[in-house]
């Protein structure tokens, strides 16, 4: 009798090297079905936002294409995944289902009640660790407990020693022989069109797995040298840039783990470190997403939750444009406008400046991150604003307030990335740059400057944001 053929259904795994699932698929030796299921919402995850809609279009391209080299088809369908699985199987007679893992809740609990339904069919499904260096549940504290500051949580995880080693992309994967119905990326609608807003993205980006890899290759050949220090500057590409192809799963950590280890050699330095503990960020956010499930939606510290935003339309709208008067607040979120991510550190001051700044919820934030990166990250991004905001697990304290034009001062010392995203102040001397309200009349002018006209004031004094937030937080401190 021929082998039932097996699925492997793809999600954020859309790359085919390390790939368990697609490797276990290709070991069994029958037909492979290769799935990727557009999910509808309402089961409790999160709808994809527009940036990284955008991303996924080209990554499902890239995908399929890479498939196709191995005389295999990427079946696109959309539904609800066990309705579209249960189709699948019917259609093909498949016996098996594979995929790997993801930490949602939505997520955990759409594939449970999967897993359940597909066993009382007498189909078999097995899901793998793929996406983390660890799985979230194997790092605990001494006493068992979920970890809730990263440089223990990073201890204990590197103290479990070894990490698997990457799979390589299966040799064979044998197509199934019938005809599988496909909905095609094109129909999805997933990228913009009036306006395209996305135009200026693919002059940044290579979605996909070959990117993926090039952008390491590039990274760990030009700029893992100096990053410890370099990472800081927006003003350099001194960072991997692999945060939208981690999201999507085009890269795994492990993969990145193991080739930065063989580009370091048998002494890692600082730099190597320093970037493995960025990695382990994001594993650590994963912990937290796992152990504390409403992290998207709910202040992880409780007290929080009576903090006294303000609601401040205006206010929110000229942050989000990257008008606020303040110029690395503006640089950073237009080049989040422009393509789709953001420098860290610049992340870090657009985040402080909304939160503490305006007083505005770290919730309307982290939406419009959710809807304009195409790193959008179901647990990066939640638990980098809580970080900012002061209310996450070991968090910056709230009362510790970025000043934006000493930060700009610092690390975009002679301006050149705000000149690069707000160009209406390119003109401006190094000097006048992070400040100029603080500008002569004449520098003003030589550079083509009118605040309030080409350019806005500040749209909060900074002393006076800073009292206010201060006295805002006062009232929801713990007694010392
Ligand atoms: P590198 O410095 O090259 O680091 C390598 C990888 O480590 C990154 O690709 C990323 O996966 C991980 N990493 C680095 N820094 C962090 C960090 N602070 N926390 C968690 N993981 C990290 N990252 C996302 O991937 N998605 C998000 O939605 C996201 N939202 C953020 C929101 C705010 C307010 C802040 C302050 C940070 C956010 N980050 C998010 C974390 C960080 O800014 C990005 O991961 C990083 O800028 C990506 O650039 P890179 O790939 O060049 O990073």
């Amino acid at each position: 009798m021929p082998q039932a053929p097996v699925i492997v259904w793809f999600r954020d795994d859309l790359r085919l090297s390390d790939n368990p699932a697609l490797s276990k698929a290709a070991a069994s030796g029958g037909p492979v079905i290769c799935l990727y299921i557009r999910e509808e919402t309402g089961t409790g995850q999160r709808a994809m936002g527009a940036a990284a809609a955008w991303w996924l279009a080209q990554s499902l391209r890239a995908l399929g294409a890479d498939l196709e080299r191995l005389g295999q088809r990427l079946i696109l369908r959309s539904g609800k995944a066990a309705e579209v699985l249960a189709s699948v199987i019917a259609e093909t007679g498949a016996g098996s289902v594979v995929w790997n893992r993801r930490y949602d809740a939505g997520g955990i609990a759409t594939d449970k009640a999967i897993k359940s339904d597909l066993a009382a069919r007498g189909i078999t499904a097995e899901s793998f660790g793929a996406n983390l260096l660890r799985e979230p549940w194997e790092v605990k504290s001494a006493v068992g407990e979920p970890m809730k500051v990263f440089t223990p949580f990073w201890r204990a995880h590197q103290r479990l020693g070894h990490i698997r080693a990457p799979l390589r992309v299966p040799t064979a994967l044998p197509a199934f022989a019938g005809p599988v119905a496909s909905e095609t990326v094109e129909e999805w609608g997933l990228e913009p069109t009036r306006p395209n807003w996305a135009a200026g993205f693919t002059d940044h980006w290579t979605p996909g797995e070959a990117g993926a890899q090039a952008r390491l290759k590039a990274f760990l050949a030009g700029s893992l040298d100096g990053y410890a220090d370099g990472r800081d500057r927006p003003d350099r590409a001194s960072t991997s840039r692999l945060s939208p192809h981690l999201r999507f799963g085009e890269i795994s950590p492990v993969q990145i783990w193991h080739r930065t280890h063989m580009v370091a050699g048998m002494e890692p330095g600082r730099d190597v470190s320093k970037f493995l503990a960025e990695v382990g960020w994001r594993e650590f956010a994963y912990h937290l997403l796992f152990h504390f499930p409403h992290l998207p939606e709910a202040n992880y510290q409780h007290r929080f939750d009576a903090f006294p935003w303000r609601a401040d339309a205006p206010a929110l709208k000229a942050w989000q444009k990257g008008l606020t008067g303040y110029p690395i607040v503006d640089a950073g979120l237009r080049e989040l406008w422009h393509t789709g991510w953001m420098h860290n550190r610049v992340r870090m001051i657009v985040a402080s400046f909304l939160v503490k700044h305006l007083l505005i919820d770290w919730r309307a934030g982290e939406a419009w991150f959710w809807d304009t990166l195409v790193d959008a990250d179901v647990a990066n991004n939640p638990a980098s604003w809580q970080w900012v905001a002061g209310s996450g697990a070991d968090a910056a304290p709230y009362f510790r307030i970025f000043n934006p034009m000493l930060q700009g001062e610092k690390f975009d010392p002679k301006g050149d990335y705000v000149r690069r995203w707000v160009p209406e102040l390119a003109g401006l001397p190094a000097k006048a740059i992070h400040t100029p309200w603080e500008a002569p009349l004449a520098i003003l002018h030589k550079a083509g400057v009118r605040l309030g006209e080409t350019y806005p004031r500040p749209i909060v004094d900074h002393d006076a944001a800073r009292a206010r937030a201060l006295a805002a937080f006062a009232t929801i401190r713990e007694p010392s």
